[in-house]
């Protein structure tokens, strides 16, 4: 067992034994004590008996005549022991030598009752019960013994019993932590495809849940760190390698510093800068998808508010602009901002790629339990080969057309990443009559 399973094992253990041994004491305790109690009352009856035949017998005689007769009777069937005394204090009459007051009474405290017949005292019986052990007879000792061996026993019993579960639950409860424990010495060692698997809802598989959770986060930033370091350099690369072709032109005399010259080294620079600012723009995203906020948003009105931006630049472009929506708004739960830049995307490319008196269409509704958005353009369409990879960072259908277009390749990959952090999903169809994109979001 691990430390932490024995040192709960000591705990649950001493926890629950500490409890039984309390509870055995305290039975114990109050049995004895009720046992007691009964006896005594039991006793008190017998007395009662006694007074009786005493005052029956001096009413017979009148004086205390016959009286070790009643004594002796009695004293055959009862375990009790006695003596009378009349009015003077004299003792008349005794049931076990040795046992007037003062002598011998070592064991039981003596009571004593005053005999009255018709508001005359006639004498004073002292009695007490001699004890077995602590009890009054051999009956009850024994019944009490046998009680208390009841109680060792089942008390034993439990304790083996809580022995056992203490040591089964001290190990299921820390098992999950053991696994975790090994899990985060692999993600430490650099080996992030392993899967911890935790059965339960309690707070230890909510913990383990949260585990995985954060590990599957570095696991993906890690994957974007080696991917975009390799991308970065490629994408990087290009610009940087024409510019320095043209300062070596120059530098050999084969490019004119004119203006031509100055303008292309010009345009590659600020395509640099461009690929620089998505590249600032694809961090913050992922930054933002690790911190992403969800609350509830009134999607109708964002598609509406960011479709009015376009009015103006489709109208210049002369393109139409058909909006459907339903009645209702529909609401989804997501972030504000990250929202209008997906939308704003999508927008912006079929603004790009849709020609002169071309057609944007943008609807929205609701089928089952998702927000569905539909943007469809007759742009120029992505071709067939292109559409499983138009998600990916840097991917362009046609590089010298999106570097023309002013594009590197990065809108769509920021578009999908905030769409699955909302828990949605993105498609695409085209052809060469256009463009189609599908979004789905889980409703609010
Ligand atoms: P870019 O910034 O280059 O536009 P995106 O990631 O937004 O990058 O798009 C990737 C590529 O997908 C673009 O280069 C473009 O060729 C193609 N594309 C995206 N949207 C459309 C569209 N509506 N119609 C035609 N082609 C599109």
């Amino acid at each position: 067992m691990s430390k932490l399973g024995k040192k709960l094992f000591i705990i649950i253990m001493s926890t629950a034994l500490c409890g039984l041994i309390i509870i055995s004491i305290f039975v114990n305790f109050s049995i004895n004590r009720q046992f007691t109690g009964y006896i005594y009352l039991e006793n008190k009856e017998i007395v009662n008996e006694l007074v009786s035949s005493l005052k029956e017998n001096y009413r017979k005689y009148n004086d205390w005549r016959n009286i070790d007769n009643v004594i002796r009777n009695f004293k055959n069937t009862k375990n009790l022991k006695f003596f009378i005394a009349d009015i003077n204090g004299d003792i008349i009459a005794y049931s076990h030598t040795g046992i007037i007051r003062g002598q011998n009474i070592n064991r039981g405290e003596t009571e004593s009752i005053n005999l009255i017949i018709n508001n005359k005292n006639i004498g004073k019986l002292h009695w007490f019960i001699p004890l077995r052990g602590n009890y009054t007879s051999e009956h009850a000792e024994h019944f009490v013994d046998r009680l208390n061996k009841v109680i060792f026993l089942t008390s034993a019993v439990i304790a083996l019993i809580t022995i056992v579960i203490s040591f089964f639950l001290s190990r299921h409860l820390t098992e999950p932590l053991l696994k975790m424990n090994v899990f985060a010495g692999k993600v430490a060692e650099g080996d992030f495809k392993q899967e911890l698997k935790i059965k339960g809802t309690d707070e230890i598989a909510e913990l383990a849940d949260s585990f995985s959770e954060m590990i599957n986060k570095l696991a993906h930033l890690e994957k974007i760190r080696k991917e975009s370091t390799s991308d970065l350099a490629h994408e990087l690369r290009t610009p940087v390698t024409t510019i320095k072709s043209y300062i070596e032109g120059i530098e050999d005399g084969i490019l004119a510093v004119d203006k031509k010259t100055i303008k292309d080294v010009k345009e590659e620079t600020e395509r640099l800068i461009l690929l620089i600012n998505r590249l600032q723009e694809l961090t913050e995203t992922e930054e933002k998808i690790l911190h992403l906020k969800k609350e509830k948003q009134n999607l109708s009105q964002i598609i509406k508010n960011i479709v009015a931006r376009y009015k103006i630049k489709t109208l210049k472009k002369s393109i139409r602009l058909e909006e459907n929506y339903p009645g209702e708004d529909i609401y989804i739960a997501g972030d504000k901002d990250s929202l209008y830049t997906i939308l704003n995307n999508l927008l912006s490319n079929a603004l790009k790629y849709t020609k002169k008196n071309g057609l944007i269409k943008i609807s929205l509704k609701t089928t089952g339990n998702n927000a569905v958005i539909k943007l469809i353009d007759t742009g120029i369409g992505i071709p067939e080969s292109d559409l499983p990879f138009i998600f990916e960072r840097f991917y362009r259908t046609d590089k010298s057309r999106s570097a023309n277009s002013g594009g590197v390749g990065i809108g769509l990959t920021i578009t999908k990443n905030l769409v699955e952090a909302h828990a949605g999903k993105i498609k695409v169809k085209s052809s060469n009559k256009g463009t189609e994109f599908i979004i789905y979001f889980p409703l609010y």
